[in-house]
């Protein structure tokens, strides 16, 4: 909540070094479960998936590498301040990143283009810190995949991501889908959007702005966008009525920016009270909207499976499957966004789908970048730069950085917390979009069904491994050739038609 509070600087740092001192306890009880003559008595009691998890667990989680996970902890909690602190002089006034926001949407072509460069100065200035602590990172990272017998990091990575139903070469053949299919239509896609803004050429700073005359903005204060969005909740279904009364009952929200504040947004959950929390950072954009149905898609999910999953450790999927959840709801959400949006609901909503496929090059690109990385533990920050350079020009060939000497060797990639804090979580938002876009299609012809098919995924939580799921939410297998074809086409076509 403040990054800048010493007191809760040192609860952090205090709680992540006495979790750590449970991992030989956690193994000793997961060991005796696992190996236990009565597993099979369990298995039948509470299904294979716990024990799964468990196997697993032993594997990437062990005594050996306490201190590594120690000070890998120090470490992001450190990344964590410099990135939420930092500030940059606009228009006069010293900006963190959602201050930059709206600017950077501005129609202004000049004053956008000036807030993306204090953007892109603002990550500069910050930058060799960051790459500090990454290659402290990827090392210490490394260092703990050794211990454990792994050849590099990425094996243990699938692993302590639980991906068990596909490997490094599958995850390779899906990018190359998106390359295939997804990169050629959002090419066409942007230079549809350059045609209708104007422009000789379309450069990075121009690529948030979807239509000449601004974006749609949701209208409101914080206040009164829960408010709506209890409404549009409850008009939904039962289910996700009574859900978001009791969000607000109980207060469960942070949503509103501040200075200092940790980045991004998020749903966690406070399990003894089988309540749902949503973290965010409002600033005023459509973005607080897509909190409203994304973070809350994951609430809900939580919410439902928190009351009918008797094991904690498996009201919730696997990335995978979570964003599914999420992603959906945003596309679930769609008729109400007249309530947010006023006249421009249909401007939030072609600008939504089309945020929806352009940023698949984009979610991919984190993937390989990921993979190269801890291939290589030993990579320079100007190595690292180049290797972002690269895989940008292969999955976002239209990326202009209209000579932003920072961006144009690869600064991009550090604005993403993710690389940082969660390795190698990224994959699944580009897995879990080709399947919200299969219940968007499937929502057209027949809401109804794909609704049940949804609140089937959700309730199943993660008691079921990844591609058993899939089936249970009568989704196509985005890995399976054709999938990533057949789940995008109609939101292409969609968006020819609309935009
Ligand atoms: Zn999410």
């Amino acid at each position: 909540m403040d990054t800048t509070d010493e007191y809760y600087d040192k609860e952090v740092e205090w709680l992540q070094e006495e979790t750590a001192k449970l991992i030989p306890l956690q193994t000793e009880w997961n060991k005796a479960l696992t190996g236990s003559a009565y597993r099979a008595d369990f298995e039948n009691e509470f299904g294979k998936q716990l024990f799964k998890l468990m196997d697993a667990e032993l594997l990437v989680s062990d005594e050996r590498i306490v201190p590594e996970i120690v000070e890998q902890g120090k470490l992001t909690q450190e990344y964590s301040k410099t990135a939420a602190q930092a500030t940059i002089e606009f228009n006069g006034e010293k900006r963190n990143f959602y201050g930059l926001l709206k600017f950077m949407e501005s129609t202004d072509r000049a004053e956008r283009k000036a807030a993306f460069e204090a953007w892109a100065a603002l990550y500069e200035q910050i930058s060799p810190k960051l790459d500090e602590q990454y290659s402290k990172l990827v090392a210490l990272r490394d260092e703990s995949a050794k211990k454990m017998g792994f050849p590099t990091y990425t094996e243990m990575a699938y692993i302590a991501r639980r991906r068990f139903d596909y490997t490094q070469e599958d995850a390779a053949k899906f990018r190359e889908q998106i390359r295939e299919i997804v990169t050629p239509a959002v090419a066409k896609i942007r230079e549809k959007q350059r045609v209708r803004l104007g422009l000789d050429k379309l450069r990075y700073y121009d690529e948030a702005l979807k239509f000449p005359e601004g974006n749609a903005n949701p209208i409101g204060t914080t206040q009164e966008l829960v408010d709506k969005a209890q409404n549009m909740y409850r008009a939904m279904s039962p289910e996700t009525g009574e859900f978001f009364d009791f969000m607000k009952e109980y207060r469960l929200f942070d949503l509103e920016t501040r200075p200092g504040k940790h980045m991004g947004g998020y749903m966690t959950s406070f399990e003894t009270y089988k309540a749902p929390f949503i973290f965010s950072n409002f600033n005023g954009t459509s973005a607080d909207v897509d909190v409203l149905t994304h973070e809350a898609g994951h609430a809900f999910q939580g919410y439902l499976a928190m009351r009918s999953i008797p094991i904690s450790d498996l009201t919730g999927s696997t990335a995978e499957i979570n964003e599914v959840h999420s992603m959906s709801m945003e596309h679930f959400a769609y008729p109400w966004m007249e309530s947010f949006f006023g006249e421009n609901a249909e401007k939030y909503r072609t600008a939504h789908l089309i945020g929806a496929i352009e940023v698949i090059p984009y979610l991919v690109s984190v993937d390989e970048f990921q993979h190269r990385v801890y291939a290589k533990p030993g990579m320079d920050a100007m190595e690292r730069r180049g290797v972002w350079h690269e895989i940008e020009r292969k999955y976002m060939p239209w990326r202009d950085y209209d000579g932003n000497k920072f961006l144009e060797e690869g600064g991009f990639w550090m604005q993403k917390q993710h690389i940082f804090l969660y390795p190698f979580y990224y994959i699944e938002y580009a897995l879990a979009q080709i399947c919200a876009f299969q219940y968007y299609g499937r929502m057209k012809e027949d809401r109804t069904k794909a609704w049940a098919d949804y609140l089937n995924l959700c309730r199943a939580g993660g008691t079921k491994g990844y591609f058993e799921l899939l089936k249970t939410g009568n989704l196509l297998n985005p890995f399976e050739e054709g999938t990533v074809e057949k789940a995008t086409g109609h939101v292409i076509d969609e968006i020819m038609k609309l935009y």
